[in-house]
């Protein structure tokens, strides 16, 4: 029986502990650069730690495939491992949008509604750092999904 198992850790979800709330000086711009850098500073952090755990992921799966002497062992365990490649699947694409909100800060197009136009919001963005859309778009949008099974 093989003894260690993949991790089923994941860091999709952005930790709590990562960033420290913002807190805005009296009469400050949406936006301004300090806030960029502070979103700058968590997309990077979030999109490394990401990074880190895919190489570490499929290292270890490479690892246990080959330490299975036994066939329905092998088996079992791809079945594990094409369950834990959605989950990086899930990943690269979390990367994939992180990039893009870091190309939006670079072009001080970061914290915007994508629908609307108006501020998405700081506390909402440190939630959700790769947020595009403000709540009342998003939640339309759901909707929507949800009617059209999209
Ligand atoms: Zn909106």
């Amino acid at each position: 029986m093989p003894t260690k198992k993949a991790k089923k850790k994941t860091v999709v979800e952005l930790s709590r502990s990562s960033y420290t709330p913002y807190a805005l000086t009296e009469g400050e711009e949406y936006m301004s650069n300090p806030q960029l850098e502070h979103f700058k500073a968590i997309l990077l952090h979030w999109r490394q730690q990401l990074m880190e755990e895919v190489d570490s992921t499929l290292q270890l799966m490479q690892d246990e495939i080959y330490n299975l002497p036994d066939a329905a062992d092998r088996a079992t365990q791809e079945e594990e491992f094409s369950l834990e490649l959605r989950t990086r699947d899930r990943e690269r694409k979390l990367i994939r949008k992180i990039n893009q909100a870091l190309e939006r800060i670079q072009k001080n197009d970061y914290g915007f509604c994508d629908s609307c136009g108006i501020e998405i919001g700081i506390r909402r963005l440190e939630a959700r750092p790769t947020a595009t859309l403000c709540i009342d778009c998003k939640t339309i949008e759901e909707i929507k999904e949800k009617q059209w099974g999209t």
